[in-house]
C-alpha cells in the first residue's frame, strides 16, 4: 500500500479501510506501506484547501499534523502484526521540521520497523531462518510516469515500462519484487521469459530464459517482477477543489497491488482497487 494521505478529504478512507480488512482477512497476508502516510498541507501552501478541517461525511477531518500521524496509527492498529515496514513520502517529509512523525508516532505506536524513503525488506523462513527473497521499495519525492499516447495499449505499455526504468535505475540487483510508490498509478511489470537459441554443434534449438533464482545475488532485470502503487486521494470531491482537481491530472484508480508468494517464488500479482 501507498499514499492514504490522511488528513486529506480527498483521501478514500473507506477504501483504505477496506484494503485493511482485506489484509487483515487474509491468513498469511503481510502488508507494507509505502509513504505519503499524511497529506500534511499547512494552510500556507498554495495547495492547502479553505476549510480542509470541516466535517466530511459524518466524519470529522482535522489538520493538525500530530492528529493525522495518530489517526492513521489507530487506522493501521488492527493489522499492526502484519506490517512489515512503513516508509515516509514527500509529504511526510514536509511536516518533518520538528520531527519525523513516520517514525516517531506512526511506527512507534504500531511497533513496526521504519523503512526511511528507501529500503529493503528481507524475507527468511519462519522455520529454518532461510532466506526466501528480497523486496525493494521507495517512495521518490519527484518525477512522473506518463503517456499522452493515443492508444490505450500504448499508454499502458510505455508507463508500465517507465515504471520498471526508474526501478532498474536503483540497481538493487538481488530483489525479486520491487515496488515504488508516488505516482498514484498502479502498474505491474512481470518477469519476461524471452526467447533464445543455441546449437548443439548440429542442430538448432530452442530455449527460453530460466525464471529468476529469488536467492541469486543478481537476478538479471527481466526476470524480476516491478510494480507501482496506486494511492488513495481522489482527484474531485462535490463542492471542493484539491490540488489534484488544480493541477488537472488524470483520475486515478485508489487501492493497492498484491504478489502471491510461494516459497519465495512470486506466482503472480494483481491490483485491489476500492
Ligand atoms: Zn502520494
Amino acid at each position: 500500500m501507498a499514499c492514504p494521505h490522511g488528513g486529506s478529504i480527498h483521501a478514500h478512507y473507506d477504501g483504505i479501510k477496506e484494503n485493511i480488512e482485506q489484509i487483515g482477512s487474509g491468513k498469511n497476508s503481510r502488508a507494507i506501506i509505502v509513504g505519503d502516510i499524511v497529506d500534511g498541507m499547512p494552510h500556507d501552501d498554495p495547495r492547502y484547501i479553505p476549510g480542509e478541517q470541516e466535517v466530511d461525511g459524518d466524519r470529522k477531518v482535522e489538520k493538525s499534523i500530530l492528529r493525522c500521524y495518530n489517526d492513521m496509527a489507530k487506522m493501521f492498529m488492527p493489522i499492526r502484526n502484519k506490517i512489515l515496514c512503513a516508509f515516509a513520502g514527500n509529504h511526510d517529509y514536509r511536516s518533518m521540521k520538528w520531527g519525523d512523525c513516520v517514525k516517531d508516532i506512526f511506527c512507534e505506536r504500531l511497533g513496526i520497523p521504519y523503512g526511511t524513503t528507501a529500503g529493503k525488506i528481507i524475507v527468511n523462513d519462519e522455520k529454518t531462518g532461510k532466506l526466501q527473497y528480497k523486496i525493494f521499495a521507495y517512495h521518490p519525492f519527484t518525477g512522473s510516469i506518463g503517456s499522452t499516447h493515443s492508444d490505450p495499449i500504448m499508454r499502458e505499455a510505455t508507463e508500465t515500462s517507465q515504471m520498471k526504468r526508474k526501478l532498474v535505475q536503483q540497481g538493487m540487483g538481488d530483489c525479486l519484487l520491487q515496488v515504488v510508490a508516488h505516482f498514484h498509478n498502479g502498474k505491474i511489470a512481470p518477469p519476461f521469459q524471452g526467447l533464445y537459441l543455441v546449437d548443439d554443434g548440429t542442430n538448432i534449438k530452442q530455449k527460453y530464459h530460466k525464471e529468476a533464482d529469488p536467492r541469486a545475488q543478481y537476478i538479471p532485470e527481466n526476470l524480476r517482477w516491478y510494480a507501482s502503487l496506486p494511492g488513495y486521494q481522489k482527484k474531485h470531491i462535490m463542492g471542493k477543489s484539491g490540488y489534484v482537481e488544480r493541477a488537472g491530472y488524470g483520475p486515478v484508480e485508489l487501492g493497492c497491488i498484491r504478489a502471491f508468494v510461494v516459497a519465495g517464488k512470486i506466482t503472480h500479482m494483481d491490483k485491489v482497487l476500492v
